[in-house]
């Protein structure tokens, strides 16, 4: 019977897993670091989901619902998830990995379900256009975005993003937007013409979202006590109940190699330290990038060198409104991502920027200046709340500067140092500029301004969208390219299936992206002669 080992159970294995399973006599191991919320804070959220939402009192909420803490890299803070930081824990994934340039820390997860445990759930195709430097066309990918969509939950509505990204999955419509999204949305309508003028499209949000499920508590981004934002780790414990897989957690993958019919895994057993080999017809690597690139550098003994990933640069800016809503606070809304807006800056749909717009959730109090935080400023903090909407921005990495990994030897035959930081391509400046300007125009007529002076640029490794260490190339494999099905140089049996494939990072969103590329990749090297 054939056999499999995929590592890693975040959305690229579950992309990857949900191929092989297709095929009845596919035997499929996972072996994953598959660290989960600690049992006290699941007992908690469990305990809120059997109540109803108004017997929650604030000593139920309290060890639970947190919001984000200030980040080791300074700009945009860090979410908590249950209030557990599990998904950006080190258990010794991270050891060996320093940064510079004040990049990102927290870069491989270590949770079962990787960063989908704590993720915005935001779910958008790659633009057709991005597809031209792939080996394979948006036509080709369809099929595999079409199936993630149908495993996954999906909620998301047919309006003008469709034009240019169409739902492809059957989708259910989104909880009932809060009144500031619909307020932008209608005159977003009214105006549509001439915001499309200046590149400008607008939508509601796309989600994998157990919608018609969501009683709107507004507790989103700091963990639905009922699971209704999806996680790759829904799809590995459905497998694991109906024993579709075998899976294997606390286990560190160190390196790969391919003798004869067979591809091996060596990891190490992380309570006993204990070092094994895990052998199968075909292995899927999706540590996620920055992980699944430190595994590569190591089997291929890349130590000394220096490799660039692509990011598509993140940025976070707050609007304000003229005209108020209704206290947002008393508001009953889900509080991911509300709407979106993409600006295009040439005619091919190329240039193309992205904002997810986010109304008020708690988070935006603690943001306040202290000022306006305390007790007497009440009616301030009101009429801000009512007209504020908070944005999280991307570029297309093309526009962005690149990530620099620079690998060196390994520590006690483990994984090799990686020192992360800033690299090459900063050229972003006249991209995000152009963007703004073109937000700024648009102001007036959707009557949402942008505050410039807080935007901000997040530091290299901070949008989780990055990628592209051993992209497909067109001419084949190489050291540092991979072919369609991602095996990099002399490799068979080895399939790199997480973003370290791509060959390039476009601003829209990310990780549907990942999944249906996994699927791909997975459904192709089924038909590869054994
Ligand atoms: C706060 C936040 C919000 C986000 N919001 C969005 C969003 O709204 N939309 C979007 O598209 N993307 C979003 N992302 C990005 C998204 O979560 C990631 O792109 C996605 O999880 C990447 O999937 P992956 O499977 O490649 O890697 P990961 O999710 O990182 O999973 C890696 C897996 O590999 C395992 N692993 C790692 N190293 C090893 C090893 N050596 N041995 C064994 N196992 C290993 C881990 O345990 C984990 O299971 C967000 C990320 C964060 C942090
Ligand atoms: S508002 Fe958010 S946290 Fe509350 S039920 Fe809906 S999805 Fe879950």
């Amino acid at each position: 019977l054939p056999t499999a080992l995929i590592i890693g159970s975040g959305p690229a294995a579950a992309g990857a897993a949900l191929a092989l399973s297709s095929r009845e006599d596919q035997q499929i191991t996972v072996i994953d670091l598959g660290l989960q919320l600690e049992p006290d804070h699941r007992e908690q959220a469990d305990a809120l989901a059997a109540m109803p939402s108004v017997a929650w009192t604030t000593e139920a909420l309290a060890s639970v619902a947190i919001g984000p803490v200030p980040s080791s890299s300074g700009g945009l803070p860090q979410k908590r998830t249950y209030g557990s930081d599990y998904p950006f824990r080190n258990i010794g994934q991270l050891d060996g990995v320093s940064t510079a340039d004040r990049a990102n820390a927290s870069v491989i997860s270590a949770a079962y379900g990787g960063f989908s445990t704590i993720w915005g759930a935001q779910v958008m195709p790659f633009p057709a256009a991005a597809f031209e430097a792939w080996p394979v066309p948006m036509s080709g990918m369809e099929p595999h975005y079409r199936a993630i969509l149908r495993a996954i939950p999906f909620a998301a509505e047919e309006d003008d993003l469709a034009a240019d990204f169409p739902l492809i999955g059957p989708a259910q419509a989104l909880p009932p937007v809060a009144e500031r999204t619909a307020r932008v949305l209608e005159s977003y309508r009214r105006h549509r013409r001439r915001l499309q003028n200046h590149g400008v499209t607008m939508g509601k949000a796309r989600l994998a979202l157990r919608a018609p499920e969501c009683i709107r508590c507004g507790l989103c981004m700091s963990g639905c006590p009922y699971r209704l934002i999806y996680s790759s780790s829904q799809t590995f414990d459905e497998m694991r109940r109906k024993e579709r897989i075998t899976y294997r957690g606390g286990l560190l993958a160190l390196s790969l190699d391919e003798a004869g019919d067979l591809a091996t895994v060596t990891a190490m057993d992380l309570r006993t330290k204990q070092v094994q080999r895990f052998s199968a017809d075909r292995v899927y690597v999706a540590a996620g990038g920055i992980g699944s690139t430190r595994l590569v550098a190591n089997s291929a003994g890349l130590y000394g060198s220096e490799i660039h990933m692509q990011e598509s640069q993140q940025f976070g800016i707050p609007f304000l409104s003229f005209r108020g809503v209704m206290d947002p606070r008393r508001e009953t809304a889900f509080t991911l991502n509300q709407f979106n807006m993409t600006v295009g800056l040439d005619p091919d749909g190329h240039d193309l920027a992205q904002l997810h717009f986010y109304t008020y959730n708690a988070a935006f109090v603690d943001a306040l200046p202290a000022p306006l935080r305390a007790g007497l400023a009440e009616p301030a903090r009101k009429a801000l709340l009512s007209r504020l909407t908070f944005a999280l921005g991307y570029l297309p990495s093309w526009r962005s500067p690149a990530i620099r990994l620079e690998v060196g030897p390994p520590a006690d035959g483990q994984l090799p140092s990686v020192r992360v930081s800033q690299g090459p391509g900063g050229s972003h400046h006249p991209m995000l500029r152009r963007v703004m300007a073109r937000v700024l125009r648009s102001a007036p007529l959707l009557d949402l301004y942008p505050v410039l002076p807080m935007l901000r640029r997040a530091a290299a490794g901070k949008s989780y969208h990055f990628g592209g260490s051993f992209p497909h190339a067109p001419d084949g494999p190489s050291r540092v390219t991979s072919d369609r099905v991602g095996r990099v140089g002399e490799w068979r049996r080895i399939h790199l299936v997480d973003a370290t494939v791509f060959p390039n990072v476009p601003a829209t969103t990310f990780t549907l992206t990942v999944m249906a590329n996994a699927h791909r990749i997975a459904t192709e090297s089924m038909s590869l002669p054994q």
